[in-house]
């Protein structure tokens, strides 16, 4: 019945999804404008669901510092976060994925899959999610709807970041804290390790991904060094409430 219900949403994301996917400029021509380029909100606002290939970053290297400083975001996006998404390629094709359709519904059976497709599967989805989720000069604070709920399920937008930021600071080893909505739309904090999200099946808290910030030291030792809170800290300056609050009312 559960499962059911989280189909449905998904389902139901994922036209909405395709329906506004239309109105955007060609992959093609995002990419012949190059990384760097500056991209329309609305670009990152309307895929809600994900792709196989990797996405222009929606803003220069540079755009985040000083919370994420230029060289960590250029290697982040250019090797590692590359990497995975051409390794998720490759397992596609091994695995007879049709990579057409929206990689979600390959992460919502990931268990029927190799290591090697959750491992990169996760890790593509989780970076494309995690660029989005970030823009210069963000909102300090979610608004509407979204704020409303994090009121009631937290009892206050600062005791979401505590927990949040908490059990980003506790993840052992390399993984990901998460801002989730579950299927009964609660909204809770998770974190998972290496590069599983609440998306996929074997998921110890499975849900939506409203956000979610990568703790791995790729993502931040070059310029923290140990120093993960931080990090984690800084986090805050740079979400892209616009982005999320457009995600939450997706669902
Ligand atoms: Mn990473």
């Amino acid at each position: 019945m559960k499962h059911n219900t989280r189909r449905n949403f998904i389902e139901k994301a994922a036209k909405a999804g395709a329906a506004t996917l239309i109105a955007l400029p060609s992959i093609s021509t995002l990419m012949a404008a190059g990384n760097n380029s500056r991209l329309p909100v609305h670009f990152a606002a309307n895929g809600f669901t994900m792709g196989f290939d990797q996405q222009p970053l929606p803003y220069p290297y540079n755009a985040l510092e000083p919370s994420i400083d230029a060289q960590t975001m250029d290697i982040h996006y250019n090797k590692h976060a590359a990497a995975y998404s051409k390794n998720l390629k490759e397992a596609a094709v091994a695995e007879k994925v049709d990579i057409t359709k929206p990689l979600e519904a390959v992460l919502h059976k990931i268990s029927s899959y190799s290591v090697k497709m959750r491992n990169n599967g996760g890790g593509h989805y989780n970076h494309e999610l995690f660029w989005k989720c970030m823009a210069a000069n963000a909102n300090a604070q979610p608004g509407g709807k979204l704020l409303a709920a994090i009121e009631k399920n937290f009892g206050s937008f600062e005791e979401m970041k505590k927990q949040f930021s908490e059990i980003a600071k506790s993840r052992f080893g390399s993984g990901w804290a998460w801002l989730v909505v579950l299927n009964d739309k609660k909204i809770v904090v998770s974190s998972t390790p290496n590069q599983d999200n609440p998306l996929m099946d074997i998921a110890e808290v499975k849900g939506i991904p409203l956000f979610g910030l990568d703790v791995w030291e790729h993502a931040y030792y070059l310029n923290y060094q140990n120093r993960r809170p931080e990090y984690i800290e800084n986090f805050w300056k740079i979400l892209n409430w616009n982005y999320i609050n457009e995600r939450f009312n997706s669902i």
